[in-house]
């Protein structure tokens, strides 16, 4: 058996067998893994806390022949602690994890980028510089980005025109008058403007934002999200089905 050591962040848990769990794990350089923990869940355990959600540690693993097996487990930043005192945050930090966990496909796959995006994340949500739906929405945006589904918003997404008069979400992003198909949502201006500034990083923009452009902002970005996970899931599906 080999040896190997990677950072990550802990993105699920559950039970196997009495006192095990499988954890899934993004981690640095090897992306996505599953792996065993075995007696985890007794309170003697030698991982105590360590292999819990939104836990960033520093891992040492053993490749077994269906699973890989944790051997080692040393906390890096236990953000679980911090955002479990503000529900906000907690939930905003779950949809993370969660997003994380589905746009990164394949075990083993290296998701470098998806991965420093989560540990960006989680530790904007803990130092509570910004509103917790702004650092969702810009993670959301930022981590479709790196998938390939980044929402145009700069000109229609059809047809390339500068005038923007709708967003659709199945048209990839903000579309002109000619290309508005029936029931696109028709935002503010400043709604727009607001999702660009959290899909570059800028936070001056995104903090002097008002509200009801952040709820709009938001209920974009969530059914952006949805659908393009959906459809992606789909996707995979029907490549499952296709004969080898
Ligand atoms: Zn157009």
């Amino acid at each position: 058996m080999s040896l190997y050591r990677d950072e990550g962040v802990v993105l699920r848990t559950q039970k196997l067998g009495e006192a095990d769990r499988i954890v899934t794990i993004l981690a640095r350089r090897t992306g996505k893994i599953r792996a065993v923990a075995k007696g985890v869940r007794r309170t003697t355990s030698r991982f105590g806390a360590r292999l819990e959600p939104f836990t960033h540690v520093d891992l040492q693993l053993h490749t077994g022949r269906t699973l890989d097996v944790v051997t080692q487990a040393e906390t890096i930043r236990p953000y679980g602690e911090v955002l479990a005192a503000d529900y906000p945050r907690y939930t905003a930090g779950s949809a993370m994890l969660e997003t994380a966990d589905r746009l990164t496909h394949g075990e083993k796959e290296p998701a470098l980028r998806q991965f420093l995006l989560l540990v960006g994340g989680l530790r904007t949500l803990a130092e509570r510089g910004h509103e917790a739906r702004l650092v969702l929405d810009a993670y959301f945006l930022r981590s479709l980005a790196v998938a390939g589904y980044a929402p145009a918003l700069d000109a229609c997404a059809k047809c390339q025109a500068p005038a923007i008069r709708a967003f659709a979400i199945v048209a990839g992003g903000v579309v002109c008058g000619a290309c508005r198909p029936a029931g696109a949502a028709v935002p503010a201006g400043e709604t727009i403007g607001l999702m660009t500034a959290l899909l570059r990083g800028d936070w001056a923009t995104a903090d002097a934002s008002e509200s009801r452009h952040r709820s709009e902002c938001s209920g974009l970005v969530a059914a952006y999200l949805q659908w393009h996970l959906e459809h992606g899931i789909r996707s995979l599906r029907h490549v499952e089905r296709e004969p080898v």
